[in-house]
């Protein structure tokens, strides 16, 4: 993905739907963003994958 749609999707899900966490690192969160690959999870277990547009949500708890 071009770096405009990386910025949509960090922005998109910047916050965790499940519990509102808006931290990445320092084990908080993560952001891996990889060709067409975006993932952003977060310490609650919450855990968003785009993958060639297709949106993936879950919650692992
Ligand atoms: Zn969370």
């Amino acid at each position: 993905m071009n770096a405009i749609e990386s910025i949509n999707l960090m922005r998109k899900y910047n916050q965790c739907s499940s519990c509102g966490n808006d931290r990445v690192g320092g084990g908080e969160g993560t952001v891996n963003i990889e060709g067409e690959f975006f993932r952003r999870t977060c310490k609650c277990g919450w855990i968003v994958i785009v993958e060639n547009g297709k949106v993936k949500e879950g919650d692992n708890q």
